[in-house]
């Protein structure tokens, strides 16, 4: 295969050879075979003469500055900004997606940057954070690990916000440079709706997934988006808090987001705030001890409060943070430790 035709190609890392030509990708927990020629189930991965590209090495479709609240990350350096960039692509399918035009339909315009243009353009705009977010961050796997590595040079952390469903090698090749990650689940993982709403075949990997951070002492937030109609059954909230508490411990910050229709799933209304109000008390009667809502501005499940004695540490209105009482980590007033991460 001529040079020519691999322009615009970066060499995939967690892939193996495998008979014919075909190859096995390694990086999440679909595992495509992939024969010669052809590409994965995320149409990012391609298989040219028995080895495996990337076609989105610093194909960048989006670079805006966010607080890192809007992640949502609320206990990793709160009101911190960050450097927020996407490629095209998912190995999901949800038909719901609120990122639909790059994570399914690819019609956004694509911009080449290098790793040291984007940790230069974070250093200079004062981001604390490199965000690896909107689509998937998977799908960026290999410019994401080496602007990740220049990044911790700098004093920058990184970023995930992902589905949770990548393979376990994939997860522990990240975690050398990853500070913080978000996993996304939906409808509190009941496997029916990622069955038949986002064509996920299997929820385990994204509990092996998470589990996994934990182990490689990747910072946590787990959200969980609730879908009403069809993916709000508070039975499977409360199990999901219930593992988080047994499997993860109790201070994982753990947020309810509320659905607005989008994509193809425009004939839901958006979540009552009753249904996630009800969810979060269910979830604190788990054991959690910091449950939140999400996109629902001015409700007061979005400030922080201490657990111990009570006390307002951190008040938000939608993605900003308005006062942080915080004294090193700790509540002023009894001076409880906080599962926040700070300089
Ligand atoms: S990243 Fe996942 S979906 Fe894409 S080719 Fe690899 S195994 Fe398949």
């Amino acid at each position: 295969m001529g040079k020519k035709k691999l322009k615009g190609l970066h060499e995939a890392m967690l892939w193996e050879p495998q008979k014919d030509k075909r190859v096995l990708c390694l990086l999440c927990a679909r595992r495509c075979s992939i024969p010669e020629g052809q590409e994965g189930l995320c149409r990012v991965r391609v298989n040219i003469g028995g080895k495996l590209y990337t076609k989105t090495f610093g194909k960048l479709t989006a670079i805006n500055i966010d607080p890192i609240e809007k992640k949502p990350f609320y206990h990793f350096y709160p009101g911190a900004k960050t450097l927020s960039i996407a490629t095209f692509g998912c190995n999901f399918k949800c038909n719901f997606c609120i990122n639909w035009k790059l994570s399914q339909e690819w019609i956004e315009e694509t911009e080449y940057y290098s790793p040291e243009e984007i940790v230069k353009m974070a250093n200079e705009e004062g981001c604390k954070v490199i965000a690896y977010t909107y689509n998937e961050p998977t799908m960026l796997f290999e410019f994401a690990y080496k602007t990740g590595k220049l990044a911790h040079r700098y004093n920058i952390k990184n970023v995930f916000v992902t589905n949770g469903y990548m393979s376990l090698e994939a997860v522990k090749k990240i975690s050398r440079v990853l500070d913080a990650a978000v996993v996304d689940v939906k409808a509190s993982l009941d496997p029916e709706f990622y069955r038949k709403y986002m064509s996920v075949p299997d929820v385990q990997p994204i509990y092996e997934c998470i589990k996994t951070f934990q182990r490689q002492r990747v910072f946590l937030e787990i959200t969980n988006l609730i879908i009403p109609q069809i993916g709000d059954k508070r039975e499977f909230n409360e199990r999901l808090a219930e593992w988080i508490m047994n499997e993860l411990g109790s201070d994982i910050p753990y947020h309810l987001l509320r659905f607005t229709p989008d994509y193809q799933l425009l004939n839901l209304p958006p979540t009552p705030i009753e249904t996630l109000e009800e969810m979060i008390d269910d979830a604190k009667r788990q054991g959690l001890r910091y449950v939140y809502i999400g996109n629902v501005p001015g409700h007061e499940a979005e400030n922080t409060y201490c657990f111990n004695c009570g006390e307002l540490l951190i008040k938000r209105h939608g993605f900003n943070v308005l006062e942080n009482k915080l004294v090193k980590g700790r509540c002023p007033s009894c001076g409880f430790k906080i599962n926040v991460v700070t300089d």
